[in-house]
C-alpha cells in the first residue's frame, strides 16, 4: 500500500524526517519501495546499487530469505515476552552465540534498540562497575573530537561533534575529550592504518593528569571513525589507549557499532587490530539492519564485579521493554546463520586489497584530496567549495543515486561501506559510476 503514496510535498508533510533538511526533500523525495542483495527499487522504478549497506547495517545484503524466514516464523510463534525477570529461550541462545564470535573474555551480552542505546548502557555499566567495586569516586567520562556516539545524551556528551552538540547546552559533566588522529598533511592516501599519529594516544595521559586517574570511569573510542568520514586508527594508537586505561584502572570501551559484524574482515575490529577492550558497543550488522536491536558485549570481569557485589547490585537497575524481543532476536539469529553459512564475517579480508586498489584509482578525479580505506570501508574526501561547505559531497550524493549508486556523505567526504556479500564486479560497477560522477557531474 505504501509503495503506492503519491510523493507531493502534502502527502510527504506528516513525518519529520531525522538528519535531513525537510523543506528541500519534500520537494524532490527519494523513497525506496523495494530492495533485493546489492540493490534497492526506487519510487520511480529505477535500480540503486547500495554502496553503504544502507546505513553501514545491511551486512548481508537486503532481503536475505533466512533472516525474512526466522522473522515470519517467530512473529507467528512468540511475538513477545516481557524482559524483566522472564525471557525466551532464543534470547539466551543468541547471547551465547554472540559471545562466541567476539574477543577473548567478553562473555556477557545486554540488549538494547539501536547503536545510540548500547552507548548509553555501556556508560553506564562503566559507571556502575567501578561502584560495584566500590570504588564511587570514578565518575569522569573521555570521548574524542569527531566521535559519534549516537544521540542520546550520553551519547553525544562523549561524542566529539560540534553540531551535534551545540543545539542541546551543557549535556553531561564530567565529561573531556582527546584530540581526534586525523592528519591530513601527514596521511593523506594512506592505505590501511596511517604512519603518523598513534601517539596522539599519550594525550590521554595528558587528561589522567588533570583530572586524576581515580576520578575517571571509562575511555571511548570508535576503533575506526564512521559517521565523522572514517578516521583510521594511526599504527598502534589503539594499543596506546588500551596500556594507558589498564595502567590507570579506566575501562576502555570500543564502539563498534558500525565496524561490528565483519566490516574489516573479523568479526569485531578488536580482533582485526589485536586490541581487547573491556565493553563493546554494537548494533545495526547485529540483525543486518532489519529490526532494530544492538548488544552491549562486557568482559567477565565486569559482569562478575556485580553478580559478585553488594546485594542491591547483583540486579542491574537498566534496560528496556524490547530488550532481547523475540523477533529481534530471531532476526539475530537468521543474521549470524546468514554470515556462518557464507563466510561473510572473513568477507572484507578477502575483498580488501581489491577494493583498495579500486577505491585509490579515483585519485585523480578532479577535487579528491584524501583517499582513505580499511576492510570494506572507503572514504573520499573532497575539496569544499569556498564558502560552502558540504555543497560539492551532497552534489555528488544527488548525481551519484540519480546514476544508480547509493553512496553516503559527511561534510565533504564520501564514505562508502558496501554490503559484505558485493561481488568484484560490482566493486567495479561501483567505483566506474562514481568515477563518472565526479569526473563529469560535479
Ligand atoms: N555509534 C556509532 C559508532 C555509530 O556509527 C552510530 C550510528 N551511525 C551510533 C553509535 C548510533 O546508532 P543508532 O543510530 O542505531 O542509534
Amino acid at each position: 500500500m505504501s509503495n503506492r503514496l503519491n510523493t507531493t510535498p502534502n502527502d510527504l508533510r506528516a513525518f519529520w524526517m531525522p538528519f535531513t533538511a525537510n523543506r528541500q526533500f519534500k520537494k524532490e523525495p527519494r523513497l525506496f519501495v523495494g530492495a533485493k542483495d546489492m540493490h534497492y527499487t526506487t519510487h520511480d522504478g529505477r535500480t540503486v546499487l547500495d554502496g553503504t549497506a544502507g546505513l553501514w547495517c545491511v551486512n548481508a545484503g537486503h532481503c536475505r530469505p533466512k533472516i525474512t524466514e526466522a522473522i515470519r516464523e517467530q512473529a507467528g510463534e512468540l511475538d513477545y515476552a516481557p524482559a524483566f525477570q522472564l525471557g525466551h529461550p532464543k534470547a539466551f541462545e543468541l547471547a551465547n552465540r554472540l559471545v562466541d564470535i567476539a574477543p577473548e573474555g567478553m562473555n556477557h551480552v545486554l540488549y538494547t534498540n539501536s547503536g545510540s542505546e548500547s552507548v548509553d548502557t555501556a556508560l553506564k555499566v562503566a559507571l556502575a562497575y567501578h561502584r560495584a567495586k566500590g570504588d564511587g569516586s570514578r565518575f569522569r567520562l573521555i570521548g574524542r573530537e569527531r566521535g559519534y556516539h549516537g544521540v542520546n545524551f550520553g551519547g553525544i556528551s562523549v561524542g566529539g561533534i560540534v553540531s551535534n552538540r551545540k543545539m542541546f547546552g551543557t549535556l553531561l559533566t564530567g565529561v573531556d575529550h582527546m584530540p581526534h588522529t586525523h592528519l591530513p598533511a601527514q596521511n593523506a592516501f594512506t592505505r590501511g592504518e596511517p604512519e603518523h599519529g598513534g601517539d596522539l594516544a599519550t594525550e590521554l595521559e595528558r587528561i589522567v593528569t588533570l583530572h586524576d586517574a581515580s576520578t575517571i570511569a571509562a575511555v571511548i573510542v570508535e576503533p575506526v571513525a564512521g559517521s565523522t568520514g572514517v578516521l583510521i586508527p594511526p599504527k598502534g594508537y589503539l594499543q596506546k589507549l588500551r596500556d594507558i586505561c589498564t595502567k590507570h584502572g579506566i575501562l576502555l570501551i570500543f564502539d563498534e557499532v558500525i565496524t561490528g559484524f565483519g566490516r574489516l574482515g573479523t568479526p569485531f575490529a578488536a580482533q582485526y587490530f589485536g586490541v581487547t577492550p573491556d565493553i563493546i558497543t554494537t548494533a545495526k550488522g547485529l540483525t543486518n539492519g532489519v529490526i532494530p536491536m544492538g548488544a552491549v558485549f562486557v568482559t567477565s570481569e565486569i559482569h562478575d564485579a556485580f553478580m559478585n557485589g553488594p546485594e542491591h547490585l547483583i540486579e542491574f537497575f537498566h534496560g528496556y521493554t524490547y530488550s532481547g524481543n523475540p523477533i529481534a532476536s530471531a532476526a539475530a539469529l537468521g543474521t549470524l546463520d546468514t554470515y556462518k553459512e557464507e563466510g561473510l564475517l572473513t568477507r572484507a579480508a578477502e575483498l580488501a586489497s581489491y577494493w583498495e586498489d579500486g577505491l585509490h584509482s579515483l585519485k585523480d578525479c578532479p577535487n579528491v584530496i584524501d583517499i582513505r580505506n580499511v576492510g570494506l570501508i572507503g572514504a573520499i574526501e573532497l575539496q569544499p567549495i569556498a564558502g560552502e561547505p558540504t555543497k560539492r559531497a551532497f552534489s555528488a550524493f544527488l548525481k551519484a543515486y540519480e546514476k544508480g549508486l547509493l553512496i553516503r556523505t559527511t561534510g565533504d567526504i564520501i564514505a562508502l561501506s558496501p554490503p559484505l556479500i558485493i561481488s568484484k564486479a560490482e566493486i567495479d560497477e561501483l567505483f566506474d559510476k562514481l568515477r563518472d560522477v565526479l569526473v563529469n557531474n560535479i
